[in-house]
């Protein structure tokens, strides 16, 4: 197998004059992003020294540079480590110790912050404009090793201190073909990023990808709904891709209705639940909408709905992506029958192989070469997948399982509940028992007990919530989704009086 940079030296060659990325303050064709690519590498090569193995960190927001530096730094068989611009000066420095990276790039917004992360440890810190320099070509560069790390991106750390996923060439590349030839990407694609380049959302749904097409990504430097459906209409986007809290961003945007949207082919899901509501809303406009379901460690899909089962399997994951298995098991291992929840288990090209400095978390999650997910899923009798909760977050009331997931689900479907999360509260006789922590949309009001009650019409006695605590806003972690560990924190007085 090639190198990932070696899609963009074979476009530049093939179709050099076609855009492939634009951000706001440029576009660069094939030919100039390969320039580009190869630039950067001979700096670090030459000036910086960075060679195979080495780990490079990135602080920076969204943009063409980030993209250039992530094929650059394959090419020179080294590590990027994608650092996230919300993280605090010491949950930054964990994960630079942890790679153990000495060399990082910043954008000009997060010089300063650089610096800040300099006085605590030892690092060769550089910025975009220092890769631009004149240098010589490179030198002795190795043929990639596709098995060799090339990214290790930290997990969001929803369930725990955030992992190093370390992924390979090899697992971007499956990762790119699977989604490319699952949603039908591309030359004539354009699609816009929306999720930040630190998060394995970013760099594989779909940017990867579509520059495996040869199709355009768009990037704009952070997510603003109102500046990305702006960049929608001009750039003629055809796939918008994001996490249920940026396609409410943008329906909620004051210039949604004046949007031109006609180029766009699918508004497309993944990261997190999306609710039923928010996918009909868009139907409902004549847009498309579709789901896929992913993970770090999965570089990241495993799931896509394809386009013709938009409509009919709404809610659903879809299926496997095409290089990709996939098990439902019960605790002892045993496959379940079609419509029973078990633990999904993932096996193919694109799923890691380690997390970094973390052989015990490792081999806990492999199954006999399979990646244990954590998730709890279902499979209906035409094998679509329907996400059924995270195994974490279960609550066990009185010997019973309860997802939140489902609570939610039946939550969003009251007009007025604008957001929601269940989280589980020990409870001294059932040990433990669902909370609801609700957001009522603006300008609408319901009581406890008609919440209490239209749950009690959906779903057993033991699912109900005992408590509603209504908040004006969730928090969220940098790629937008429900911070549920913060809640549980939070909620720990609530959680200890019942
Ligand atoms: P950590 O692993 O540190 O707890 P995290 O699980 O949020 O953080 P990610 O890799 O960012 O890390 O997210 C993957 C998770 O997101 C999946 O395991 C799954 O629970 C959830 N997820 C992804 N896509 C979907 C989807 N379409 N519907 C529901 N949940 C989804």
């Amino acid at each position: 197998m090639k190198g990932i940079s070696y899609w963009i030296e074979k476009r530049a060659m093939i179709t050099p004059k076609r855009i492939a990325l634009i951000d706001e303050q440029q576009q660069l064709t094939y030919l100039e992003m390969n320039r580009l690519v190869h630039n950067y590498a001979s700096v670090l090569q030459s000036v910086y020294a960075i060679q195979k193995g080495d780990r490079v960190g990135v602080l920076a927001g969204n943009g063409i540079d980030y993209i250039i530096t992530l094929f650059a730094v394959a090419k020179l068989n080294a590590i990027v480590v994608p650092l996230n611009i919300r993280l605090t000066a010491d949950e930054l420095t964990y994960q630079i110790s942890d790679s153990g990276l000495r060399t990082f790039i910043v954008d000009d917004e997060h010089y300063d912050r650089g610096v800040e992360l300099q006085e605590r440890i030892p690092l060769n810190l550089l910025t975009f404009q220092s890769l631009q320099q004149n240098t010589p070509s490179l030198s002795n560069v190795d043929e990639p090793d596709p098995l060799a790390p090339y990214i290790i991106c930290y997990t969001s750390g929803t369930t725990g201190r955030p992992k190093g996923a370390v992924l390979t060439q090899e697992n971007m590349y499956w990762n790119a073909v699977n989604n490319s030839l699952g949603l039908d990407i591309t030359s004539k694609d354009k699609v816009i990023t929306l999720l930040p380049l630190f998060h394995i959302g970013g760099i594989g749904l779909f940017t990867f990808p579509t520059l495996l097409a040869g199709g355009t990504v768009i990037v704009p430097d952070r997510f603003d709904s109102g500046q990305a459906l702006n960049m929608i209409e001009k750039h003629r986007v055809t796939i918008v891709m994001g996490v249920p809290a940026i396609h409410d961003a943008i329906r909620k945007s004051s210039n949604f209705d004046q949007t031109d949207l006609s180029s766009v082919r699918f508004f497309y899901n993944g990261g997190a639940p999306c609710p039923e509501e928010l996918i009909r809303f868009y139907f409902q406009k004549g847009i498309q909408f579709g789901q896929g379901y992913g993970l770090t460690e999965t570089s990241p899909t495993v799931f896509l709905l394809s386009e013709e089962n938009f409509e009919t399997k709404i809610g659903s994951i879809g299926k496997p992506v095409l290089f990709t298995d996939i098990k439902i098991v019960d605790e002892e291992g045993r496959g379940v029958k079609a419509g029973e929840i078990g633990e999904l288990l993932v096996k193919g090209p694109n799923v890691i192989r380690e997390y970094w400095n973390l052989p015990e978390a490792t081999a806990q999650t492999f199954q006999d070469g399979w990646f244990a997910t954590g998730d709890m899923v279902r499979q209906d009798d035409e094998g679509f997948v329907f996400i059924a909760g995270r195994k974490k977050e279960m609550i066990i009331s009185g010997g019973e399982n309860i997802y939140p997931l489902e609570i939610e689900r039946v939550l969003y479907e009251m007009e007025e509940v604008d957001e929601v999360a269940v989280i589980g509260a020990s409870h001294e006789k059932w040990g433990e028992t669902p909370i609801a922590i609700v957001v009522m949309k603006s300008g609408t009001s319901l009581t406890d007990e008609q919440l209490r009650s239209y749950c009690a019409s959906k779903l057993a006695r033991y699912k109900v919530p005992s408590k509603f605590i209504f908040v004006s806003a969730l928090p969220k972690n940098a790629t937008g989704k429900i911070d549920k560990p913060s809640l549980k924190k939070h909620y720990t007085e609530e959680v200890m009086k019942l």
